[in-house]
């Protein structure tokens, strides 16, 4: 390994976190263990399922694990590291985090939080914010330029740390938000991917909290009690766009159970001559063969519907 990154590898891990862990337990209701228990189950079989669906880790695969201090993270690491002890293989974990000298950090939560569980860490401190704040104009987005340097350095780490996977704490919400910010504001079909090649090509970036529901991960950061750092530190107002669409997926969930399951289903399961993109099916060229094909011809087909809509759930 390239030990040009210093890293954080505590010798005994220490046994605070469990601990606290035992004592948040003692204090629930039989009730709220049963729930409790539940959705852990639940955030590591979708986990579980989505490492599996997309063969995001493999045995001997050293998965850096990215941590920004938000709830997702620390949930993502946390899922990992129950996963690393019940799994059949063996894989290694290391978090990163990546201190962007954000006016107000907290630069010593993470660090002790790592070091109570016991959790190999590196924390790379460069000052974007100030890159960011000195080159992108007065009132105009900073995120786009952030995200990139983040990003170039979040690679250039990963290959210091010999690392095989880049784990992103992105979920199934982000996921279908990015959906709809992409279809909304740049007529493109495109989401997140669970699994991916970087840039540069040198990296494997997974996101293995691709099939995890927001809600699960919030009530879960809840229980663990986890050190949350607070994301508007850089005074970057959260885009209002994803937020409308958040409140549209939200109400939609609500209003109309199942929807945002098969919304997010759907992502899985595309039929590109259905679609209109030249690059997927060739149009231009599509003549009568003479053959009779029983799952071809659907072009009279009503849309798969379990029932007819009515009106209003066309909303
Ligand atoms: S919200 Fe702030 S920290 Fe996050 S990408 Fe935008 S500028 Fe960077």
């Amino acid at each position: 390994m390239n030990t040009a990154v210093p890293l954080i590898d505590p010798v005994s891990p220490a046994s605070s976190a469990e601990q606290s862990a035992e004592a948040v337990a003692a204090s629930l209701s039989a009730r709220e263990r049963v729930e409790t228990n539940k959705l852990a189950k639940r955030l590591r079989r979708d986990v579980g399922q989505a490492i599996g669906d997309f063969n995001m880790i493999s045995a001997g695969d050293k998965v850096m694990v990215c941590l920004s201090g938000g709830k997702d993270s620390y949930a993502m690491l946390d899922i990992l590291l129950h996963m690393r002890e019940h799994a059949p293989i063996d894989f290694e974990i290391v978090a990163v985090n990546l201190d962007q000298k954000q006016p107000g950090f907290p630069a010593d939560v993470l660090p002790n939080y790592l070091k109570s569980i016991g959790v190999p860490y590196h924390i790379e401190t460069q000052d974007t914010y100030s890159i960011v704040k000195r080159v992108v104009p007065e009132g105009k987005t900073t995120c786009g330029l952030c995200s990139r340097l983040r990003r170039g350095i979040l690679y250039r780490v990963a290959d210091e740390l010999g690392a095989t996977r880049i784990a992103l704490g992105h979920h199934r919400d982000d996921i279908l938000q990015t959906l709809f910010l992409n279809m909304f504001f740049g007529s493109k079909l495109k989401a997140m991917p669970p699994k991916l090649v970087s840039d540069d090509g040198k990296h494997v970036v997974i996101r293995p909290l691709a099939y995890c529901r927001e809600d699960d991960l919030e009530a879960w950061a809840e229980h663990k009690q986890f050190p949350i750092i607070p994301c508007n530190l850089c005074g970057s107002q959260e885009n209002l766009q994803r937020q409308n669409i958040k409140a549209m997926l939200h109400d939609w969930d609500k209003r109309f159970p199942g929807r945002i399951k098969n919304l997010f289903r759907s992502l899985g399961n595309i039929v590109p001559s259905h679609l209109m993109d030249h690059d997927l099916h060739d149009f231009k060229n599509i003549e009568a063969t003479g053959i009779p094909d029983p799952e071809g011809d659907t072009a009279f087909d009503a849309p798969e519907f379990p029932k007819e809509p009515t009106a209003v759930e066309w909303i």
